[in-house]
């Protein structure tokens, strides 16, 4: 990586594409038909939690056609590294009062299960009349907490991706696939 480089895009530091932009977007518009279906008649408070989140509920939303609030919870469990160095934590809290609502909780890629484990129940705790979540990324073999999410974009392999959303040390969020980075770079001294 080099990024004083004209040359350099952040594309060619992928070692391998698991999802492209056009399986996202196709499968997105699945996800919005089948979340507007199971809310059908109902006004839904969406949380996102970010930085993760951010690209992933932007397209989510802009196809989905029933009423909704969006807020946003920031949670950390990574810092600047492929591995969760820290209980997932609560960097800014929501506004909203989900007293009441239906909530549905948007995460970018469901692993350990730690975070959505932490995340719901701190939700239940504010009496909403429905919680769910839904995730883009579901990496199935990695659980250490009993969790599953109710929406599921994709199920990929234990590996540790960026891009749409996804970061390694804050970078590659903007790639528009989801790949692989190279290996060489998944933990480079000048990041560390
Ligand atoms: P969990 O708490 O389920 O282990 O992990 C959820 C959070 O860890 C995600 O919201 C995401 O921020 C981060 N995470 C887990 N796996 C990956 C991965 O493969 N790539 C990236 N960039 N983040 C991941
Ligand atoms: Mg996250
Ligand atoms: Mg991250």
């Amino acid at each position: 990586m080099q990024t004083n480089d004209p040359a350099y895009n952040p594309l060619d530091d992928i070692d391998q594409v698991l999802v492209d932009e056009t399986t996202i977007k196709n499968r997105l518009k699945e996800l919005g038909k089948e979340i507007n279906q199971a809310y059908e008649g109902r006004d839904v408070a969406v949380i996102a939690i970010i930085n993760g989140a951010i690209i992933f509920v932007a397209d989510l939303i802009r196809e989905l056609s029933i009423p909704l609030q969006l807020d946003c919870i920031r949670i950390s469990s990574y810092r600047d590294d492929t591995k969760p160095t820290q209980a997932p934590e609560v960097i800014d809290k929501i506004r909203l009062d989900l007293k009441g609502l239906d909530v549905l909780i948007i995460d970018d890629i469901l692993d350990s299960g730690n975070t959505l484990a932490r995340v719901t129940e701190m939700f239940r705790a504010m009496e909403p009349a429905s919680l769910k979540t839904c995730v883009l990324l579901d990496k199935k073999t990695t659980r250490s907490v009993d969790f599953e999410a109710d929406f599921v974009g994709f199920r990929i392999p234990d590996e540790f991706v960026v891009g749409y959303g996804l970061d390694f040390a804050e970078r590659y969020r903007q790639l528009p696939c989801i790949g692989i980075l190279r290996p060489e770079l998944q933990n480079p001294p000048e990041w560390s």
